[in-house]
């Protein structure tokens, strides 16, 4: 019997082993399908990363070393190249490596951490042929920085999510011609400072409100022909554009890699695709917890780590049986509000809460309802879908509450 068992050696597993550990528990074990640590930020290479955490502007592969050096001090033993299988609400953890073939490792509390995986072309229903030159953005980033090999010359990138405007960049400073940036919604998915930093620094066009409408080539990826949507985002015909290229990169969103939560039968959350779980990050399989992109996508790596501590602390106070129940209280996305996470509050403590909005409101309010009846409220100027926003919900607010619910007030 292992005491703990984290699933991904990405930034969460890594961030949430230290914290166990700093908590006092020392016999941790982490499960990797990859040859190294240090998960997705491996191939991200550019910098701002750490800038919360660290105060600094680290790459990806330098903040990922900076807690995979923790991991080595610790002594926390990572089994790479091992593929997780199942997971059983009892704790059992089925896995496979090339050395021990399949095994079994039982634990008295598990960590997921298996991050997300980006949505592939299938998802999206585009008409067209079936030509190469079609990538996620993801895997082209792991092409270039990692392979040293380019995917293609003249690119179209289809989404403006955080990795397709990093890719738009990379790909410019690699000598491809980046076309444009076509995004079906009339605002950016990503990061404001992404845009500024990947396409407005190099005049790359970011088309809002546009989408592909076909896809042409055969062997290879000729060109696709781009149109602007209405309200409804249905293509105006009228506006068709055709562009030629050979490369197409899709950054069209993050999908948690929940097949083994699945598995266990957690509740999940319809919108964030992680698991429904408390403050403590706990799932409602006792002793099952969830941090990281798998839980819900964040925007930057130093939230992820900030998550994942919460995490490993209270696996470790959940081995030691130090695990608290004091309340129950459902936490719940209001107007203008997508999601929350935690969904549920079970410690009288301050307790942030994370959550992204569904819209651009501009000059809002963001408020905290207690049982119906409004306790804080902040303003802020803009709030936009590519921004996960927090609050902090005090004690004081949580005292006999049975629900909170977080929502935006918008200024006529
Ligand atoms: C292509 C891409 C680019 C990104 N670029 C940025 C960026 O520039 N800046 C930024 O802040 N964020 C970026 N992100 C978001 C980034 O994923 C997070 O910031 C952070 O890496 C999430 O950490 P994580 O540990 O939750 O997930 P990951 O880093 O994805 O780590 C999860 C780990 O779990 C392992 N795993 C999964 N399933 C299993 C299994 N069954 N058995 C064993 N191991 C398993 C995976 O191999 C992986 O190593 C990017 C994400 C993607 C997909």
């Amino acid at each position: 019997m292992t005491d703990l068992v984290i699933i991904g050696g990405g930034p969460a597993g890594m961030s949430a082993a230290c914290a166990a550990y700093e908590s006092g528990i020392s016999d941790i074990m982490i499960l990797e399908r990859e040859e190294s640590p240090g998960g997705i930020l491996k191939q991200c290479i550019h910098n701002g990363f750490g800038l919360h955490r660290f105060g600094e502007e680290l790459t990806g592969p330098e903040y990922a070393w900076r807690y995979e050096q923790k991991v080595r001090e610790y002594n926390i033993p990572v089994k790479t190249g091992t593929m997780v299988l199942s997971v059983s609400p009892e704790k059992k953890v089925v896995a496979t490596n090339s050395e021990d073939g399949i095994f079994e490792i039982s634990a008295k509390a598990i960590i997921l951490a298996m991050g997300c995986r980006e949505r592939p072309r299938g998802a999206l229903m585009t008409p067209g042929t079936r030509p190469a030159g079609i990538y996620t953005a993801g895997a082209a980033q792991k092409f270039v920085n990692m392979k040293g090999l380019m995917p293609g010359r003249e690119v179209v990138i289809l989404g403006s999510g955080d990795i397709g405007l990093i890719m738009a960049r990379r790909m410019t400073l690699e000598g491809a011609k980046v076309k444009a940036v076509c995004e079906l919604m009339p605002y950016s998915g990503g990061l404001a400072r992404n845009i500024e930093q990947c396409l407005h620094d190099f005049d790359i066009p970011l088309k809002l409100s546009h989408t592909i409408v076909e896809i042409h080539g055969r062997e290879r990826l000729t060109g696709v022909t781009i149109a602007r949507v209405d309200e409804n985002r249905k293509p105006i015909l009228e506006t068709k554009e055709y562009i030629s290229c050979d490369t197409l990169l899709l950054s069209v969103g993050l999908l948690p890699e929940n097949e083994l939560t699945l598995g266990i039968g957690a509740t999940m959350d319809g919108v964030t695709g992680g698991a429904v779980v408390d403050g403590a990050r706990q799932t409602d399989v006792p002793g099952i917890f969830a941090c990281g992109n798998v839980l819900h996508v964040h925007d930057l790596v130093d939230f992820v780590s900030e998550e994942a501590e919460i995490a490993g602390r209270s696996a470790a106070a959940y081995i030691k049986g130090d695990m608290k129940k004091e309340t129950e209280i459902k936490v719940q996305a209001g107007f203008g509000v997508r999601y929350t996470v935690p969904q549920r509050i079970c410690e009288n403590k301050d307790t942030d809460v994370f959550f992204r909005v569904g819209d651009v409101y501009r000059r809002v309010k963001m408020v905290v309802y207690k049982d119906g009846e409004a306790v804080y409220t902040k303003k802020k100027q803009k709030v936009a879908p590519g921004e996960m926003e927090r609050i902090t919900i005090k004690e004081d607010m949580l005292l006999d509450a049975k629900t909170i619910t977080v929502a935006l007030e918008v200024e006529q």
